[in-house]
């Protein structure tokens, strides 16, 4: 059985079941040892030709063999074919309940941990503890209990009966149980660590996997199949290794189990023969003493399986169990009180951000204003720390107090719900789902008005890629349907925002992939539509973010100047240098293209 923080709630939760499962067991544990005293009656009535039944003996005849033998005997085997059928039910249904709950549990709390998380902790690894180390628990949770009560009971009656035929005999046979018992407990801890190493190993396993399908492009473009290949016979061999060791331990379990069940056998005909030898047993007391001990083989064997499931199961928990109980770093401070609504006023003083465990400020003293509904752009070098700073307004990550502010409040004074509900982002990898192209754009709206969602296609200029697919607005996109291009896919996410009309709008470096033109139309659409919205747009090229109200220039971290497009060029240098550079890369392309 399996016990820990996590799941020992399930034992209450389904106790009635479990309970019912359990009775169920006991009676047929009951009628399972009833059997025997069928053979010994049978023996002996062979033997001796009369059998007592009830104090009354009787002739061992074909009446008595219809009457007293086989009827009964149908009926036993009926009410253990039916018992068996009950408790299966009750401990696999409650096994799979627990699963399924589980696994709720587990996407329940992973939907809340940090960005910071996912960077740690790979896909791979999390989809196994989903798969393999579930089924273990729910594996380990109803075979277990039904494997600890058929020790418990089957064990405990059998040992009882066989006392009743002969206690030394019974006392004799228990002393190759008990090594077993020592054995399996050495050989259960070792089993504990190679199955944590087993996992381990499958994990990274399957995040090599799964990173190699999804950059296969990447591979491929560099000839990179046979490094990938080979790194990839590495990792299936360290897992095949840890399994071959895990199923050495098991087996040597197994076999010792088989070992002490056998000795148990010489120790009974040697001793039951000398004893029916003596006439202190008579022939069909051994043979009913046997079948006791063969209904207790299973019994034993349940216990080294117990062992054996407990081990994996435990290590299986412990790491689901790690993941249950990985903190949520990004939370709702105690404090928080709530507000209707958000206009888009955005204010950072002096805000100094180092990522959690980094060792450099990403951000240093950046203070500016953005009144709602202004248009503003960010332009730096790559790693000057834009997207850092727009994740910071969207709540990513945690914020100091006193140094960001919406609508003059501490965003650490409201519910990151409520700031994310009136903020509409186009991140830098602009993710699609496995779903329809209409679907998708309706992702981030409650309305998937066919309407609404042609008119942000309209308005991020994708409306007509998405007309030439057969299925237009139905077109499945990804793993299941077409590919888009880049481009396509940043208008996609484009529309996808604008489908929810929030108060501040955050596009990070999202009109890269387009064509200067078709920027152009969705700035000229996004400057009408957004009007009295507050829209911050990440850029590279200067182009982009010139007819803005306000340019944020960020170098390393800091905030080099804030301003005007104009008022940028004629006071900072750095700014000034930067456009000029970009003038000349223009031109040269242009003259590259006369040529
Ligand atoms: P930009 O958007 O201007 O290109 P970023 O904000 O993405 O820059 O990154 C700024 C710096 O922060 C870079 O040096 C980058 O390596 C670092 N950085 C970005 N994300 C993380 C992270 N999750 N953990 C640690 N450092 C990070």
């Amino acid at each position: 059985m399996l016990f820990g923080k996590q799941i020992n709630r399930y034992y209450l939760k389904h106790a009635p079941m479990l309970l019912l499962g359990v009775l169920v067991l006991i009676a047929v544990d009951y009628f399972q040892l009833l059997v025997p005293e069928f053979y010994q009656m049978v023996v002996d009535g062979i033997n001796e030709g009369e059998v007592p039944v009830d104090g009354v003996l009787r002739p061992f005849d074909m009446d008595f063999l219809l009457e007293e033998i086989c009827l009964p005997l149908i009926v036993v085997i009926l009410i253990m074919v039916v018992g068996r059928f009950l408790w299966r039910i009750c401990f696999f249904g409650s096994g799979i309940k627990v699963e399924t709950d589980l696994r709720g549990r587990m996407f329940d709390h992973c939907k809340d941990l940090s960005q910071q998380y996912y960077q740690v902790n790979k896909v791979g690894g999390l989809m196994s503890l989903f798969t393999n180390d579930l089924e273990t628990v729910q594996d380990c949770f109803g075979s277990g209990i039904l494997s600890f009560c058929d020790a418990l009971f089957l064990g405990g009656l059998a040992l009882i009966k066989m006392a009743g035929v002969n206690l030394p005999m019974m006392l004799l046979s228990l002393i190759p149980m008990g090594s077993l018992l020592a054995v399996s407990t050495v050989v259960g801890k070792s089993l504990q660590k190679r199955w944590q190493t087993r996992q381990a190993a499958f994990s990274s396993l399957s995040d090599f996997s799964q990173e190699s399908f999804s950059g296969i492009a990447v591979v491929k473009a560099f000839v990179k199949e046979t490094k990938e290949l080979m790194a990839f016979h590495k990792l299936n061999k360290e897992n095949e290794d840890a399994n071959i060791s895990y199923t050495k331990a098991s087996t040597l379990l197994n076999i010792s189990v088989m070992l002490f069940v056998e000795s148990v056998i010489c120790v009974i005909l040697g001793y039951g023969g000398y004893l029916v030898y003596s006439d202190v047993l008579t022939p069909g007391e051994l043979v009913e003493f046997i079948g006791y001990f063969t209904a207790i083989v299973w019994p034993i064997m349940a216990i080294s399986q117990l062992i054996e499931m407990r081990s994996r199961g435990k290590a299986s928990l412990e790491r689901i169990t790690e993941l249950l109980e990985a903190p949520i770093d990004v939370k709702d401070n105690e404090t928080v009180t709530d507000v209707e609504h958000i206009a888009g006023d955005i204010t950072c003083k002096n805000l100094t951000f180092t990522y959690p465990g980094g060792s450099y400020k990403v951000l240093e003293d950046v203070s500016f204003h953005i009144k709602a509904g202004e248009n503003v752009g960010i332009i730096g070098k790559t790693g000057a720390g834009k997207t850092t700073l727009v994740d910071l307004i969207l709540r990513t990550y945690n914020v100091p107090d006193g140094t960001l502010f919406l609508d003059g409040r501490d965003v650490n004074t409201l519910p990151i719900q409520t700031v994310r509900k009136f903020c509409a982002y186009v991140p830098q990898d602009n993710f699609l789902f496995s779903d329809t192209i209409g679907k998708n754009i309706a992702f981030a709206s409650d309305s998937e008005d066919p309407a609404l969602i042609k008119q942000a296609a309209e308005l991020s200029d994708v409306h007509d890629n998405i007309s030439e697919f057969t299925l237009g607005y139905d077109t499945v996109l990804g793993e299941r349907g077409v590919t888009v291009s880049g481009g396509q896919k940043q208008r996609i996410s484009i529309a996808r925002a604008l489908m929810k009309d929030a108060s501040v709008l955050i596009l990070d470096d999202s009109v890269s992939a387009v064509d200067v033109k078709t920027e152009k139309k969705i700035l000229e659409n996004l400057r009408t539509l957004r009007k009295g919205k507050t829209t911050i747009l990440i850029a590279h090229r200067i182009s982009t973010v010139e007819q803005m109200d306000k340019i944020l220039f960020l170098e390393d971290g800091k905030l080099a100047a804030v301003g005007a497009h104009k008022e940028l060029y004629d006071t900072c240098p750095a700014y000034r240098t930067m456009v000029e550079l970009q003038k000349l890369e223009s031109l040269g392309k242009e003259d590259r293209s006369n040529d």
